[in-house]
């Protein structure tokens, strides 16, 4: 990765209170490489130039970080070649991974990058996340960028947290935050707060973060067909 772009995602996490050491910026830097590299033979991104791939990837990856408590255990649903996942473990070593898609060769992808920057703290599962019965209650951060709508979202989300646990939601505005409201209630998820922020090239985002207040119902989450046909 060029001089400039990891100068630029540098200032840009200082801003927001992250500090990148060499040892992360060397890590960035590769993973950046090896994920532009497969995409010339497998589809894994739309981004396919460096420049972009440091704001949109790196830079919106890590704009979430500040939401994640310390020593989290932390789910990534739908992690596809790895974001937000990938970054937030390589600049929070505080923090354990878990990301889980659907697609069994994003997760080989993901795991195979992991092993060759000797990234300790994540761990990668194939599998739907609305299938992660395994998983149920154990998590005290849950992220997801581009994966579906918000209440969507809520329904894969809540049932992995513990109580008290958070779910952070990567979006570019709060609109779909007004078609929650049901969902939010039905699985007792509480809305906390929008990070709103400007990426580096003038995009908007904003990170929205829930707390799980008590128990999913049982009933939630319903097979992913139902979800899509009935969101909450
Ligand atoms: N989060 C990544 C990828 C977004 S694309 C990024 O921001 O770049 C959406 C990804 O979610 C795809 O890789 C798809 O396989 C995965 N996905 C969709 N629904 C899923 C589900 N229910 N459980 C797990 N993964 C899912």
């Amino acid at each position: 990765m060029k001089p400039t772009n990891l100068e630029m995602l540098t200032t840009f996490c200082l801003r927001y209170g992250l500090l990148l050491d060499d040892d992360m910026q060397a890590k960035l830097s590769s993973f950046c490489d090896m994920v532009l590299d497969a995409n010339t033979r497998f589809n894994l991104t739309a981004i396919t130039d460096e420049d972009a791939f440091a704001v949109k990837h790196f830079a919106d990856s890590l704009s979430g970080a500040s939401e994640i408590p310390v020593g989290a255990d932390v789910c990534d649903i739908g992690t596809g070649a790895g974001f937000p996942s990938v970054p937030l473990a390589i600049a929070r070593r505080d923090i354990t991974v878990t990301a889980v898609d659907s697609t069994a060769k994003k997760t080989d992808f993901v795991r195979g990058c992991a092993g060759m920057l000797g990234i300790t703290n994540i761990d990668c599962v194939a599998g739907r996340a609305e299938e992660l019965t395994r998983f149920r209650g154990r998590f005290d951060a849950v992220t997801a960028r581009a994966v579906a709508s918000l209440p969507i979202l809520l329904e894969l989300a809540a049932p992995l947290l513990k109580i008290g646990g958070i779910f952070v939601a990567y979006k570019s505005d709060e609109s779909e935050l007004y078609q929650s409201k049901s969902a939010l209630k039905t699985l007792n998820m509480q809305y906390l707060r929008t990070k709103t922020l400007q990426l580096p090239n003038g995009d908007q985002r904003a990170v929205l973060t829930f707390k799980k207040t008590d128990e999913t119902p049982k009933k939630y989450p319903r097979p992913y067909a139902t979800i899509k046909k009935r969101p909450l």
